[in-house]
């Protein structure tokens, strides 16, 4: 019998596995599908030395200095502030659309005006989503708004969740406001940096311990009838393991294209955006995050695409009120199996970002150790 069980070695499993063995000496039996560990946040170092994300680009930051200071134990880390360029009508221009955007893509008379007014409706160093910035009634304002609207949203919106701004949950495109200020960097999290010697090496570190045991290429189908277990946290999809029986819950994914080019550096940004040209949303080049040196460079190309079991990964939940109320059954389902515990990005069905996920881990940790799990 084992004590615990976790389907799933992405971060969350690895962050619950971790704090179990170390924090409570207790055994874990960690299983993955995949032949490697560390989920989606997967990276390894090519033949030209170049670490390369292989379900594309993985910036981590918090402001949590719990966080923080958690995995530091098992990494050191390269600061790193991620800047995004985005081609609109041919020329580059910082994302989120900011200030700076504003002189690039306009005469300096006319940005000037603008950015008078901004400064004056919404004040300096704010940040207004897209689809509030909409709804402001001064005429040149509005034109703004259009502008920046379906120049740098509507295009890579369409391409990358086949749907309008309109049509998602307002956080989609509200977690890229325009910025009214001349911060060119896409977060603005207090601690923001990429693991030194990689993410697949970090997780290494945070496995090594003698009551951790990993197994890879082990489905949850392929145990569930076979593994007796006293625990079972589950990271994988929750639909998946309730039969589908309210129905599936949907997802995007992305097609990622490698290209290795023999030139030192390719675009002026780790990522560049295509918002209106070509059916990829981005161009990411790996060799930014750890100023790898090489005459040579890896790009990642991503081609969003409907997320098909068996095909492609899960990557970005559909969040509207059908697929949330279709979640609400599914863990309606789950609150009737108390060995059972739902956690990460698959199994609260979010869109979470590292940061977020391995607070998800932290809170499933604490429920446990103050007994609110059996
Ligand atoms: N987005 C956009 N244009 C951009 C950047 C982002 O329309 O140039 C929208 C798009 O809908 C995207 C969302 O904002 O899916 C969130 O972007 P983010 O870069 O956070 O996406 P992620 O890195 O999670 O794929």
């Amino acid at each position: 019998m084992i004590k615990n069980l976790i389907v799933g070695c992405g971060l969350s499993g690895i962050v619950l596995a971790n704090r179990i063995a170390n924090e409570l000496n207790e055994a874990v039996l960690i299983i993955d599908s995949k032949n490697h560990i560390a989920g989606t946040c997967y990276d390894f170092k090519d033949e030209n030395g170049i670490t390369v994300h292989q379900y594309g680009p993985h910036i981590f930051r918090t402001n949590s200095k719990e966080i923080w200071d958690y995995l530091s134990q098992y990494t050191q880390w390269r600061p790193f502030m991620h800047n995004v360029l985005g081609i609109i009508d041919g020329i580059e221009v910082p994302i989120p659309f900011n200030l700076n955007s504003l002189y690039k893509a306009f005469p300096p008379k006319l940005a000037e005006r603008l950015e008078i007014k901004l400064i004056d409706e919404f004040g300096y160093n704010k940040k207004v989503p897209i689809l509030e910035l909409r709804n402001t009634q001064d005429k040149e304002l509005n034109f703004l708004a259009e502008y920046i609207y379906r120049k740098v949203f509507l295009g890579y919106t369409v391409k990358q969740w086949d749907a309008t701004p309109e049509q998602l949950d307002a956080s989609v495109t509200g977690s890229v406001p325009v910025s009214i200020s001349r911060d060119d960097r896409y977060f603005q999290e207090k601690y923001q940096a990429i693991p030194k010697e990689g993410y697949t090496r970090m997780f290494e570190n945070m496995l090594n311990h003698p009551l951790i045991e990993c197994r890879l290429n082990a489905s949850w189908q392929s145990v569930r009838e076979t593994i007796q277990y006293e625990r079972l946290f589950f990271t994988g999809a929750i639909d998946e393991f309730f039969d589908y029986r309210y129905g599936e819950l949907p997802y995007r994914s992305l097609d990622i294209r490698f290209e290795t080019l023999e030139m030192e550096k390719y675009q002026n940004a780790p990522v560049v955006n295509y918002p209106e040209n070509y059916d990829f949303t981005r161009i990411t080049e790996y060799k930014y995050f750890l100023n790898e040196k090489s005459d040579k460079t890896v790009l990642s190309y991503e081609y969003p695409e409907a997320f098909a079991a068996g095909r492609n990964e899960r990557i970005y939940p559909i969040l509207n009120e059908g697929t949330q109320s279709r979640y609400n059954q599914y863990l309606e389902e789950a609150k009737k199996l108390p060995h059972v515990v739902f956690l990460g990005r698959l199994g609260a069905y979010r869109y979470y970002d590292m940061n977020r996920t391995i607070a998800g881990a932290f809170e499933t940790f604490e429920k446990l150790t103050y007994g609110r799990y059996k």
